[in-house]
């Protein structure tokens, strides 16, 4: 049966999408989630009533979390994905070919099970042999973990529920202790218009804990505002001084080498949130 679903982005504005029908509809041990056939957007993934993912759009978010710190890295063999358990950020990652190991912690089963079932144009990668699955807390995982990855990348949901902890400083001085001499870590980190303040306080942590820290952003249109920021914490390498020769070949819809470099000039409004 059809009809309109909306995500409210606030208590005063939201988003929505014509559905076809509903594909499947589960309350988990952590969320609601949801997947809905759309008319504009495909397949659509939604946990707590917030679109997560959907086939048409999903290149943006998933090139754009990945190859921007996995370009920066010299040679990124091993890497982490916490959250992202609809596995296209793993899609991505397994583009690279210096990549050895993928190891992905989402916490909820059911998002890998029905991501697989009803995306699996997005997550069809979980099941290479160069990744490992586990079932488990992100926050954990890195708590446990000491100068074992190259590149760590936070692919979780909103500060919500089980995501809320992802959020903390104490998350990024654990990431900081789980990456190698040479680490580089991106998280997303919502957007500048309606989350204004999480931009700025994940922004401030990081800085206080890393080298280099930078901000850059893509657009994305079935997320809050359309204009979503990712946060990178680099040991050492600057995600703006990649050598030329590090940028091979590889297929993406959005990322490019010149917008590596783009995607990090910032409208003046995000510059003033971060100074
Ligand atoms: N790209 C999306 C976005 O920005 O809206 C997020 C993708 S979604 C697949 C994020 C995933 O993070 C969810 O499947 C959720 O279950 C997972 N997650 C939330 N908290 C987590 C935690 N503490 N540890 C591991 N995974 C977590």
């Amino acid at each position: 049966m059809e009809f309109w679903f909306t995500e409210k982005q606030t208590d005063k504005f939201g988003i929505t999408a014509k559905v076809k029908r509903t594909l499947h509809t589960e309350k988990t041990d952590y969320q609601q989630l949801d997947v809905v056939e759309t008319e504009e957007f495909g397949n659509m993934l939604l946990l707590d009533g917030m679109v997560m993912t959907t086939e048409r759009d999903e290149f943006v978010y998933h090139e754009m979390v990945t190859h921007v710190p996995l370009f920066t890295h010299p040679e990124p063999k091993s890497v982490l994905v916490v959250g992202g358990g609809d596995g296209g950020a793993i899609r991505e990652v397994l583009k690279h070919p210096s990549v050895e190991k993928a190891t992905l912690v989402e916490i909820d089963g059911k998002v890998i099970e029905y991501s697989k079932k009803y995306l699996p144009t997005i997550a069809g990668a979980l099941d290479d042999e160069r990744v490992e699955v586990k079932v488990g807390d992100g926050f954990m995982h890195i708590a446990e973990s000491e100068n074992e990855y190259d590149v760590i990348m936070v692919d979780s949901t909103e500060p919500v529920g089980p995501a809320v902890k992802l959020f903390e400083k104490g998350f990024y001085e654990g990431i900081y202790k789980a990456l190698k001499e040479d680490g580089i870590f991106v998280a997303q980190t919502d957007n500048p218009w309606f989350q204004s303040e999480l931009v700025k306080n994940v922004y401030s942590d990081v800085k206080e804990i890393f080298q280099v820290t930078s901000l850059y952003t893509c657009n994305i249109p079935t997320y809050p505002s359309g204009l979503w920021t990712f946060t990178i914490g680099s040991k050492k390498h600057d995600p703006l001084n990649v050598p030329e020769e590090r940028f091979h070949h590889i297929e993406t819809k959005y990322y490019t080498k010149e917008l590596h470099t783009a995607a990090f000039a910032l409208p003046k409004f995000v510059t003033d949130l971060i100074k």
